[in-house]
């Protein structure tokens, strides 16, 4: 047989899928698994959200969209980027995708040809530098640890631009290390952006999960120059607790967005019809919404500090107190373990699943998520404990 393509055979797959799906196939064989694997947040979606797309599904909503998502869903996008950030975005502007995933594929895909290249800040989320190669372009690694905070630095970013550099991807905040950007900070990367005209994908997917006061900043807000630039992508997996439902969004520039949504016509044609009109609810139904998300944030930030607090109590661990997202990034070099030795022994021995920080580019951390129960966190911090106890 031939061989298959270059792209099947360059591609990783998802590590942080391939431990979660280990750990739930434990689980499964009745094994007492403590998880912290998931990208997802433990809550159901929302009653009110389901029961428009229930609707929706009745009333016959079952026939393809138009490419770019449903007018009233694009409108409402818009309409919430002007509420919130003052972003005054056209519904021609909006693209309605099957996940934020594939909002950040269809991005990249418009923008990157073979040869250029990508500044891509690590830790990064593991989906980009495979997304980056299947455009033909080349992911350029740049490392902020924990030093910095996990926040990469405007001179970093000067540093790393070459003529071929097409595209830099900023995730405030990020997956996997919780870190968000502060305004100055974000403003300087955009600075050397517009020096080097390169083009900015900002993915804001856990832009609502912010803690402790801190402030969420959108490049494309900055000026008409840095909006001419980006392309923001966000989604409704994390803060609405949707992330079966397969629905992310992206908003650009018009001549941009029409690139994405043509892309999108000849692969997924459109996001599911009625799973829009449940998203449709998340932003209109506004009161209900609002006290949904706020009953998910206030258990996710009571985990995020009980977590921090007691990992940090563990000898030989560090954490920094991440203010976004749902994940802790403790470093665990002085183990002198590798992450992958780290994370195998942890869930050979204590039965506790932990992804890797070299699956994110970062070795020496692993990456702990907090969207699970109370109970478990309590669990699985014991028998972290237990492990690093007798690891020394
Ligand atoms: N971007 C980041 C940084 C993420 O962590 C995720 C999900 O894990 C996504 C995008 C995409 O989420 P979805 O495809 O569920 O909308």
């Amino acid at each position: 047989t031939r061989p298959l393509s270059t792209w099947a055979q360059n591609i990783a797959p998802s590590p942080t899928l391939a431990v979660d799906a280990k750990a739930k196939a434990m689980i499964a064989a009745g094994e007492d698994v403590c998880g912290f694997a998931a990208g997802e947040p433990d809550f159901d979606t929302p009653e009110h959200i389901k029961e428009a797309c229930i609707a929706a599904l009745k009333s016959g909503k079952t026939k393809y969209a138009p490419t770019p998502g449903i007018l009233p869903l694009r409108e409402a996008i818009a309409a919430d980027y002007a509420a919130r950030a003052g972003l005054n975005f056209t519904p021609a502007q909006v693209v309605v995708s099957p996940g934020g995933k594939f909002s950040c594929y269809l991005a990249i895909m418009a923008v990157c040809s073979p040869g250029d290249e990508v500044i891509l800040p690590a830790p990064y989320w593991v989906s980009y530098p495979e997304m980056i190669k299947l455009a033909g372009a080349t992911p350029k690694i740049v490392l902020a640890d924990d030093t910095t905070g996990f926040r990469l630095t405007a001179a970093q970013v000067e540093a790393a631009v070459t003529p071929k550099t097409k595209l830099i991807i900023i995730n405030s905040p990020s997956n996997p290390t919780g870190a968000v950007y502060t305004r100055a900070e974000m403003e300087a990367i955009m600075a050397v952006a517009l020096k080097h005209n390169l083009y900015v994908m900002s993915d804001e997917i856990y832009e609502h999960l912010i803690y402790d006061g801190a402030k969420h900043v959108s490049p494309a807000t900055f000026s008409a120059e840095a909006a001419a630039r980006t392309i923001t992508v966000s989604g409704f997996s994390k803060t609405y607790s949707m992330t079966g439902w397969r629905l992310g969004t992206l908003v650009a520039p018009a001549p941009i967005a029409k690139a994405v949504a043509e892309i999108q016509s000849q692969t997924s044609s459109n996001a599911t019809t009625f799973a829009q009109y449940g998203a449709l609810a998340a932003l209109t139904e506004k009161e209900k919404t609002k006290a949904a998300v706020e009953a998910m944030m206030a258990a996710f930030d009571r985990r995020r500090k009980y977590l921090h607090a007691e990992i940090n109590k563990i000898p030989g661990i560090s954490c920094l107190l991440a203010q976004g997202a749902f994940y802790l990034f403790p470093n665990i070099s002085k183990f002198g373990l590798s992450s992958a030795e780290f994370c195998e022994k942890l869930l050979e021995q204590q039965k506790v699943a932990a992804v890797f920080g070299s699956a994110f580019g970062a070795e020496g951390y692993l990456r702990l998520s907090y969207a699970t129960s109370d109970e478990m966190i309590k669990k699985g911090v014991e028998r972290l404990a237990a492990f690093c106890a007798n690891l020394k």
